[in-house]
């Protein structure tokens, strides 16, 4: 069975045959990175320290989610030099 059946995007480090921590997220995230763009110095460090290795480059310029696969852990947020990424509720996504 191929993992690309599942996942997108497969960090270097998983490179298996099976799918390991990259699967699809569903509906149980607490909280949602969300990159402040203008503030991005495109360093790659959120790219690099996120687990499941799903920070996706736009334009060359910066870094976004794709929420499919994140797990809502902060360690991007809590890496970033510039405090360009906030934890935000998932329940202020849904007023
Ligand atoms: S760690 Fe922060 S500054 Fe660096 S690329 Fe990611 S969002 Fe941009
Ligand atoms: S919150 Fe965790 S899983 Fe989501 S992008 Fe950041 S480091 Fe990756």
């Amino acid at each position: 069975m191929s993992s690309n059946k599942f996942l997108k995007h497969e960090g270097p480090w998983s490179d298996a045959n099976d799918p390991l921590m990259c699967s699809d997220t569903g509906g149980w995230r607490t909280k949602r990175p969300v990159v402040d763009k203008d503030n991005c110095i495109f360093c790659g460090f959120c790219a690099i320290y996120c687990p499941i290795q799903i920070m996706e480059m736009v334009e060359n310029s910066h870094f976004s989610v794709d929420l499919r696969f994140c797990k809502g852990c902060g360690i991007c947020a809590k890496e970033c030099p510039k405090n360009a990424i906030s934890m935000i509720a998932e329940g202020d996504f849904q007023k």
